[in-house]
C-alpha cells in the first residue's frame, strides 16, 4: 500500500529561483478547526545539478544550526549556485518554538521518530515527510545539533559509520570538505531512528554534529557551521570554488564504553573539564545528596581512555543520566 504524507506545501521543488515558504502538517485542534503547523523550508535552485539538504531544530534547544541556517536562507542566491540547496532550519517546529529537545505536541524526539509515520503523531508525521520526500532528492544531508539543555559539547561535526562503506566514504568526504575544528565519526552503530541513519539507508551522504549545548548558543560552533556550508557547497560543485584544506581535529567515539551515567541521584560535580584527557579507572565525578550531608558522595568513573568531549550541564542529576562521553583521537 502506497503511504502518502498528509503535509503540503507550495514549493515546487523543480522550479528554478529562490521559494521560501512553509511545509504545511495539517493539525486540527480546538483553537484552529483547520489549522496547520507551518514547517519554514527555502529552496533556491539554479538548473540541473547536486542536491544539498540542510537541517535544524531536530532538537528544538539547539541553536547553532538554526541560526546558521536562518541566515543561509536570507543570504544565498539562485545567481550563486548549479543545482539545488533546500533548508529546514526548524525540523520539529513546535519544539523549536518552545525551546525544548522534545515536541509540546506529542513529547515526540525528532531524532528518535525517523522513518516516521505519515499517519502517526505530529513529530513522527514531519519524520516521514523528511525520510520520504526530501531524503529521496538529497545527495548530502547534514543536520546541525547541539548538546541541548542537558549537554555541553566540544564543537565538532560528525558521521555515523553505517552497513555501506560507499555511503560512509561519502560521508567522510563530506566531514572532511566541511572542515570543522573537531571532526568525529561516531562508531558505535547509528539507530536507525535517528535522521542521518534513516538518510544514509536511502544512500545519501549523511551528517550530524554537536556544535554547542547548555541551551545556550556557542560563538565557534555557529561559526564553525557557518564556514562550514560554504565548504559543502564547494565541495558538491553547487558553488564554484577550491576548498582550502582546513586544520581539522579527527576523533571517534568508539563504544558504549565510552559514556558514564550517574550511579544516584543527587548533584553531579564533575572531575573533569571539557578537553582534558582522561584514563580508564580516573574519577568521572561525584554524586552529592544535599538532603543527607553526613552520606559520602557516589562517585563514578571512566572505563576508557579518552579525551572529555561531553559534560551534562544541568547539576541536579537522575540514576542513569549521562554525565560525561570520551572520544578519542583517530
Ligand atoms: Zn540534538
Amino acid at each position: 500500500m502506497d503511504r502518502k504524507s498528509h503535509i503540503w506545501t507550495s514549493v515546487d521543488y523543480a522550479q528554478d529561483g529562490k521559494q521560501v515558504s512553509y511545509l504545511h502538517l495539517p493539525h486540527s485542534v480546538t483553537r484552529s478547526a483547520y489549522g496547520t503547523i507551518a514547517i519554514p523550508i527555502a529552496v533556491v535552485k539554479n538548473g540541473a545539478g547536486p542536491t544539498a539538504l540542510f537541517m535544524a531544530g531536530n532538537h528544538g534547544d539547539e541553536y547553532e544550526g538554526q541560526v546558521a541556517l536562518c541566515n543561509l536562507v536570507r543570504t544565498l542566491t539562485p545567481a550563486r549556485i548549479r543545482g539545488r540547496v533546500i533548508i529546514v532550519p526548524a525540523a520539529n517546529l513546535p519544539a523549536a518554538m518552545a525551546g525544548t529537545r522534545v515536541s509540546p505536541i506529542d513529547d515526540g524526539n525528532l531524532n528518535r521518530s525517523f522513518p516516521g509515520d505519515p499517519d502517526g503523531t505530529v513529530t513522527r508525521q514531519i519524520a516521514f515527510y523528511i525520510d520520504s520526500v526530501l531524503f529521496p532528492m538529497a545527495d548530502l544531508f547534514h543536520d546541525f545539533h547541539s548538546g541541548g539543555g542537558s549537554l555541553a559539547y566540544l564543537p565538532f561535526a560528525s558521521t555515523h559509520e553505517g552497513p555501506d562503506q560507499a555511503v560512509n566514504a561519502r560521508g567522510l568526504a563530506a566531514l572532511k570538505a566541511f572542515g570543522a575544528p573537531v571532526s568525529l565519526v561516531w562508531r558505535q552503530g547509528a539507530d536507525p531512528r535517528y535522521s542521518p541513519a534513516a538518510a544514509m539507508k536511502r544512500g545519501v551522504a549523511a551528517l550530524g554534529g554537536e556544535f554547542g549545548g547548555g541551551g545556550s548558543l556557542n560563538r565557534a560552533g555557529l561559526a564553525a557551521i557557518e564556514a562550514g556550508l560554504e565548504r559543502h557547497l564547494r565541495h558538491l560543485g553547487i558553488i564554484e570554488g577550491k576548498i582550502e584544506p582546513q586544520p581539522t581535529r579527527m576523533m571517534a567515539v568508539p563504544s558504549q564504553k565510552h559514556f558514564v551515567y550517574a550511579p544516584q541521584p543527587g548533584v553531579f560535580e564533575p572531575a573533569q573539564s571539557i578537553g582534558d584527557a582522561v584514563r580508564t579507572g580516573d574519577l568521572c565525578g561525584r554524586v552529592h545528596f544535599p538532603d543527607d550531608p553526613a552520606r559520602p558522595p557516589a562517585e563514578c568513573h571512566f572505563q576508557a581512555d579518552g579525551i572529555v568531549v561531553c559534560q551534562r550541564h544541568p547539576a541536579r542529576t537522575e540514576r542513569g543520566d549521562c554525565v560525561a562521553h570520551l572520544a578519542i583521537d583517530v
